[in-house]
């Protein structure tokens, strides 16, 4: 029991100042060191094409509909929300069915706050001490983090020259490598290229006893995710993954909220695949880690499907656009199915970024070294950037 006169003094402070405390070594994982948190510079400039957000904020109705629906949900917030979220995927399954035609049941859909957690799970089923995830860069930055975190080892095979993969050569790193997971981007971050069908059907016929050994000795698949975070801006005759999955239960396909469908702010990404794989990520998940909140409002957005989905028609025809111009300008530009285009070579891209950005024209500098990554804006976010990059490049 405390003596002594007066309220007690509080003794914890919120900054450690003293030597005392700052002397105090935390016990930091080896490996982590030194290490920045993952993430793009957020600059408070007029045109921001450096993330691949969908540039159209949500409409009136469809903020009118997710405040109804938050406040419902709101009314029963001292209740842990739906730990399986049944409803959430039977809708994302018929977003699916509508978006590529492939029918997939509520039980084949799993979700997480982002694709990027979706794919965390993934690892942390599937990867691990002695196992191997195998990807092909230069692909989103994301995944070796997701290997390091998991402490599974992260192998690369490469790309071509014009950054697509050869079938071929992904199929002798499997053999060589035997990965518990595949990651495969398509379309591909940073360079917007698609993988055909063929090349990832490939790949899961390799991948079917491609993994590690099972307690058996036996090998078991390696489970091959198609990241499809873009798909929705894929080009016309471009196939979703999607269409292989009845023939392939280890292929796994990522998609998100965050991208074409305009709602990034929201953190809602999800993946189809066989109900075994996911009975494996409710495994790993943490307890309701879907929010009431998120779910209702997930919902709420996925009842305006049809409208946020014209802007994507529209997205693609300024992207194709803006390949187009750049061209003209004898530019680089891989061949995009995305939301954006990979472009060069500039022989110093610092300078061309940081042109950029004193004309109030934010792009990200990701990629092979002298190519510089831009975002498909609103038409008027396209102008600007083109009379910047006219200005500080000549072109
Ligand atoms: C943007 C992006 C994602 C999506 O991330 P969320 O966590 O769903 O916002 C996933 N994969 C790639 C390759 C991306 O570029």
């Amino acid at each position: 029991m405390r003596t002594g006169r007066g309220p007690a003094r509080p003794r914890l402070v919120g900054v450690s100042t003293s030597a005392e405390i700052s002397g105090v070594r935390l016990p930091l994982r080896p490996g982590l060191e030194g290490l920045e948190p993952y993430g793009a510079p957020q600059l408070d400039v007029p045109v921001r094409l450096n993330v691949n957000e969908n540039p159209h904020p949500p409409s009136d109705a469809v903020v009118a509909d997710i405040a109804d629906a938050v406040a419902k949900a709101a009314r029963g917030l001292n209740r842990y929300p739906d730990r399986d979220f049944d409803e959430l995927r039977a809708e994302l399954a018929e977003y699916l069915r509508v978006e590529s035609g492939v029918t997939v049941a509520g039980k084949q859909i799993w979700a997480a706050n982002g694709s990027n957690e979706v794919m965390l799970h993934l690892l942390l089923a599937y990867g691990g001490p002695g196992r191997v995830v195998l990807s092909f860069p230069p692909t989103y930055s994301m995944y070796p983090e997701y290997a390091r975190d998991t402490l599974t080892e992260w192998v690369t095979g490469r790309r071509e020259e014009d950054f697509t993969l050869d079938a071929g050569h992904a199929v002798a790193q499997i053999a060589e490598h035997r990965p518990s997971v595949i990651l495969l981007a398509s379309p591909n971050n940073p360079t917007g290229t698609a993988l055909s069908l063929e090349t990832v059907d490939a790949i899961c016929v390799a991948a079917r006893d491609g993994g590690p050994a099972g307690p058996d000795g036996e090998p078991t698949a390696a489970v091959v995710v198609v990241d499809e975070a873009y798909g929705e801006f894929r080009r016309e005759g471009t196939p979703s993954a999607l269409t292989l999955l009845e023939r392939h239960p280890h292929l796994a396909v990522a998609r998100t909220m965050s991208k074409a469908f305009g709602m990034a702010g929201l953190r809602l990404g999800y993946l189809a695949g066989d109900p075994r794989i996911v009975n494996h990520l409710r495994v790993v998940r943490l307890p309701y880690h879907l929010s009431a909140v998120t779910q209702a409002a997930a919902l709420a957005a996925l009842r305006h499907r049809g409208e946020l989905m014209t802007q994507v028609a529209s997205l693609r025809a300024e992207r194709d656009a803006l390949v187009a111009w750049l061209r003209e300008r004898g530019l680089r530009v891989a061949d995009s199915d995305a939301n954006f285009v990979l472009t060069g070579v500039f022989p110093d891209r610092h300078q061309v970024w940081n042109g950029l950005l004193e004309r109030g024209v934010l792009v990200r500098e990701v990629g092979p070294d002298g190519w510089l990554r831009v975002s498909v804006g609103t038409p008027q976010e396209m102008d600007a950037f083109k009379a910047a990059l006219e200005e500080v490049a000549g072109k």
